[in-house]
């Protein structure tokens, strides 16, 4: 199955124009996390071997580190980002994107507009961050 040029069809109140233009922007959204990916591995590279060379412990060392868990967290963040990206297009390519995996309403157009990768509906994805505890 080629998942990225399988044609488009109209679902979940979603024309195959709009689903085209989401499928564009989702994409061109991978192509910058993984260009992004690439730079923070350099810089994280970049920040371990300076931290090697330069500092062994003390204040400089413990702002190295920190710089380093920052890097890592925006590494997981886009990862997460890429895994939803990666499975909003296969949705799309199956014939299921658009509709919430939570409660199989639509997710909306305007939603989707707004994150072409958004799997759930405004509702469930409320549900889901009170369970997570925000
Ligand atoms: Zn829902």
């Amino acid at each position: 199955m080629n998942s990225v040029e399988a044609p488009l069809r109209a679902q979940a109140g979603l024309d195959v124009d709009t689903l085209g233009e989401l499928r564009a922007r989702l994409q061109a959204h991978r192509m910058d996390l993984l260009g992004r990916e690439g730079q923070l591995r350099a810089r994280l590279a970049a920040e371990d071997a300076a931290t090697a060379n330069t500092f062994v412990a003390g204040v400089e060392g413990g702002a190295a580190a920190e710089a380093d868990d920052e890097v890592i967290a925006m590494l997981h963040h886009d990862d997460a980002e890429l895994a939803a990206v990666d499975a909003a297009l296969a949705r799309m390519a199956d014939g299921t994107y658009g509709w919430c995996t939570g409660c199989g309403e639509e997710v909306g157009v305007a939603r989707l507009k707004a994150l072409p990768q958004a799997e759930l509906c405004i509702a469930c994805q409320d549900v889901a961050e009170h369970r997570r505890g925000h």
